[in-house]
C-alpha cells in the first residue's frame, strides 16, 4: 500500500461545503439489534457484496488524498468483523499523512479484546454507545446486550489509552430518566456524554413516534438543574456542545429534528458495499465497488466529483403519526451512523 499524495483537488459540494470527513461502514451486522435501529429480524448484505478490507482501504484513501482529513470506522458494528484491526491499521498509516484522525462508533461489545490494536492502529478518540447502565433496561433496549461487556469494554479502552465519548439516544419511556445519573456517570468517569434524537431511518418492530423524545425540552429540564454553558467546540460532527459547569463535564445534542444542522455540514458515507451516501437523509448515492472493481482507483476518483454535484442542501426527518413511513428505508446501520 502506498502512502496518499497531499490532496490536490478537495471535494466540494454545490453549495459550497468543503467535505472533509468521511464515515466508512465496516459492516451492516451487528452483535445486537437496539429497538430503535433495527427489528430483530433484519436482514443483512449478503456477503459477496460486501468490499473486501483492502477495498475499503483503497476507498478510504481515494477520501484522503482528495482532502478528507477526518474518517470515522462505523457500521453495524465494526468490531465484529475479522478484519477490523486490518482495516484501522491499514488507515491509521495516513494519520499525519493527509489523515488528521481516525476514530470509531462501536456498541463496545468487542472492546475488551480490541482496544489495544485499536490504540496500536493510531485512534485516539472512540464514541461508545451506551443507553442504560441498567442491565434490565440495556437488555430490553438492545434485544440481548449485556451491558456489563460493554462496561468492562469502556474501561479497557480508557486503560488503553482511548479517550471515550458516550453516545445515548434518548428515547421517551425508555432512558429519559437515566439521562442525568448518566450525565453524572460520566462526569465521574471523565467521558463527554453526547445525546441524540431517534431518526426515522428503516422500519423497526414498533412506531418511533412512541420513543422520540425531543432533546429540545430535555435540555430545558437539565438546565433546570445544571449551569450549562455553550461552547464553540466542534468536533468535525453534528453535535452542539455545553459545559455542565456543576460536574465539570461536557454533553453534546444531536438534534436533527428539533435543530436543523446541515448548513454546516461537511460529511459524507459510504456503506460497506461501497455505496457512497452523500446524505444520512436522502437516497442520493454513487456506487463506489462497480467503478473501483471495473477502473481502479482512477475510476473511483472521477465518480466523486459527480458525487459532489448531487449532495443535497439538507435532510427533510420528520417523525410523526401521519408519516406512516421512515423518511428514509435505510437503516443507520446500513448507512454507517
Ligand atoms: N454499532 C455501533 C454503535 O451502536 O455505536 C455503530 C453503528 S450505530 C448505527 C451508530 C450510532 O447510531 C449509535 O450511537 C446508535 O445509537 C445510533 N443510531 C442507530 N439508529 C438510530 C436512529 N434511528 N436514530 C438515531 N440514532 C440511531
Ligand atoms: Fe447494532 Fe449499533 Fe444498531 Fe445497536 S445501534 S443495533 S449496536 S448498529
Amino acid at each position: 500500500m502506498t502512502v496518499a499524495p497531499p490532496p490536490t483537488r478537495s471535494l466540494t459540494d454545490s453549495f459550497g461545503r468543503r467535505i472533509t470527513y468521511l464515515r466508512l461502514s465496516v459492516t451492516d451486522r451487528c452483535d445486537l439489534r437496539c429497538r430503535y435501529c433495527m427489528s430483530e429480524a433484519m436482514t443483512f448484505l449478503p456477503r459477496a457484496e460486501v468490499l473486501t478490507i483492502e477495498e475499503l482501504a483503497d476507498v478510504a484513501e481515494a477520501f484522503i488524498a482528495r482532502g478528507v482529513t477526518k474518517i470515522r470506522l462505523t457500521g453495524g458494528e465494526p468490531l465484529i468483523r475479522r478484519g477490523a484491526p486490518t482495516l484501522a491499521r491499514m488507515i491509521g498509516r495516513h494519520i499525519g499523512q493527509g489523515l488528521d484522525e481516525l476514530t470509531l462508533t462501536t456498541n463496545g461489545t468487542q472492546l475488551v479484546r480490541q482496544s489495544a490494536d485499536l490504540f496500536a492502529a493510531g485512534i485516539r478518540r472512540i464514541n461508545v454507545s451506551l443507553d442504560s447502565c441498567d442491565p434490565d433496561r440495556f437488555r430490553l433496549i438492545t434485544r440481548w446486550g449485556k451491558v456489563e461487556e460493554v462496561l468492562e469494554g469502556i474501561a479497557a479502552a480508557k486503560a488503553a489509552g482511548l479517550h471515550v465519548k458516550i453516545n445515548m439516544v434518548a428515547l421517551k419511556g425508555l432512558n429519559e430518566d437515566e439521562i442525568e445519573p448518566m450525565l453524572r456517570w460520566c462526569a465521574a468517569e471523565g467521558h463527554d456524554l453526547t445525546l441524540i434524537e431517534t431518526m426515522p431511518l428503516g422500519s423497526i418492530d414498533e412506531d418511533r413516534t412512541d420513543r422520540y423524545l425531543p432533546l429540545d425540552a430535555v435540555q430545558r429540564r437539565l438546565a433546570e438543574r445544571f449551569t450549562l454553558t455553550p461552547l464553540d467546540d466542534r468536533t468535525g460532527g453534528p453535535a452542539r456542545y455545553h459545559r455542565v459547569e456543576e460536574l465539570g463535564a461536557r454533553i453534546g445534542l444531536i438534534t436533527p429534528l428539533t435543530q436543523n444542522f446541515c448548513a454546516g455540514c461537511n460529511r459524507v458515507r459510504v456503506t460497506a458495499s461501497g455505496r457512497l451516501y452523500l446524505c444520512l437523509g436522502h437516497d442520493d448515492r454513487v456506487d463506489l465497488k462497480a467503478a473501483l472493481r471495473e477502473g481502479g482507483r482512477p475510476a473511483l476518483d472521477a465518480l466523486l466529483d459527480g458525487a459532489m454535484a448531487i449532495k443535497p442542501l439538507k435532510h427533510a426527518f420528520r417523525i410523526d403519526r401521519r408519516a406512516d413511513a421512515p423518511a428514509v428505508a435505510r437503516h443507520m446501520s446500513v448507512t454507517g451512523g
